[in-house]
């Protein structure tokens, strides 16, 4: 028998979280299925967001996969093309790539075919990561227009503070009073965006940790968005001990109980994505109770309180995240983010629908 830790990947909620983002804007939907689609598995969550006009992703190996697979949607390269070798994959292949540098204007001078390819040009309007500066734009446009090769120009950014209190105004005011000049399509929104600033929508939305079911702020809960969880990560307990007052648990020494305890072992560790910086006292679930962990976590196992769980026993169904539990929340406690939590999920961990 392998290892009884699993993710299940609810594909229904999958499909259920693109309505949410449909109820909320009226553009069409580029899903971000970058990073293995947030670690749910790449053809996957494709099935499931079938309904969605595109997927955004980086590796144009993974583009040139869902077109083998039959997908029509468009398909853009986030980070657009990296070599010169990608050109004529992305006309073959019909994918989209973002231009945001003039390395990239460079590979596209040196593939002269005519009226292929989709680019988005990509705007650095303070996210100061990627882009063309919007004073640069003007002349960039100029080129893309008159290129033989370029089919179609969308113009996009990205935005560094969606989530949290300082927003969007400045770099939203930027991108609209240079888009303006143009009868382009236009895409800004992340998830945080999509959900805080229907100004902000343009004709191509981008969402992706919503579609995941994990909410993009801090201070409001993926349920209070009328998100629905979609990777739920179980395992169980494979030995319960108990502990004395003073004992101590686990590597390092980073727990010492102070009054007698019932100690479960989860298998699931950091090799498995379980985040080991997680402090004591990281929310789980144990038979549907909720508890903490304690001590290291390892790379193969981690520990629980079961002091307050009767009938907790090898066997014992463990939620490390998901339904009944949010990864956000899991992902606060650890002082990450469940953007992290849920890209990290390791290959080992079977998936299953
Ligand atoms: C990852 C990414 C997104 C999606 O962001 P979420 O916060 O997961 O919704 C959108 N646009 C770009 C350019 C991205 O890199």
């Amino acid at each position: 028998m392998s290892r009884p830790i699993q993710a299940r990947i609810d594909l229904s909620a999958l499909e259920y979280n693109l309505h949410v983002v449909r109820r909320q804007a009226r553009a069409r939907v580029m899903a971000v299925i970058k990073a293995n689609a947030y670690g749910h598995g790449l053809l996957r969550a494709a099935d499931a967001l079938r309904a969605a006009e595109g997927f955004a992703l980086l590796d144009i190996a993974d583009a040139i996969q869902l077109r083998e697979a039959g997908y029509r949607q468009a398909l853009l390269l986030l980070e657009g093309a990296f070599r010169h070798e990608d050109m004529p994959l992305l006309a073959q292949y019909d994918i989209s790539s973002v231009i945001h540098s003039t390395h990239q204007l460079e590979m596209l001078d040196a593939y002269p075919r005519r009226g292929a390819l989709s680019v988005w040009l990509k705007v650095n309007t303070g996210m100061n990561r990627l882009g063309f500066m919007p004073e640069e734009v003007p002349a960039v446009m100029a080129r893309l227009k008159e290129h033989a090769a370029i089919r179609e120009v969308t113009l996009m950014t990205h935005f560094a503070n969606a989530d949290v209190a300082a927003g969007i105004a400045s770099q939203l005011q930027k991108f609209e009073q240079l888009a303006s000049g143009w009868q382009v399509p236009r895409s800004l929104a992340n998830s945080a965006t999509v959900l805080r600033y229907p100004q902000a929508h343009g004709d191509w939305v981008r969402p992706g940790i919503m579609l995941y079911g994990a909410s993009p702020f801090a201070d409001r809960t993926a349920a209070e968005l009328g998100l629905r969880p979609v990777m739920t990560l179980t395992s169980e307990l494979i030995s319960v001990r108990d502990i004395k007052s003073g004992d101590q648990v686990g590597y390092g020494g980073m727990f010492h109980a102070d009054h007698n305890m019932r100690i479960g072992v989860v298998a699931c560790g950091y090799a498995d994505g379980y985040p080991r910086h997680a402090p004591n006292g990281t929310p789980i679930l144990v038979n549907g109770h909720k508890t903490g962990t304690v001590g290291r976590v390892s790379m193969d196992m981690l520990a629980v309180d079961v002091s307050s769980i009767s009938g907790a026993k090898i066997g014992s169904p463990v939620t490390l995240w998901g339904e009944g539990l949010s990864v956000d929340e899991v992902a606060h406690a650890a002082g990450t983010i469940s953007y992290e939590l849920l890209t990290a999920l390791a290959a080992r961990v079977p998936k299953k629908d």
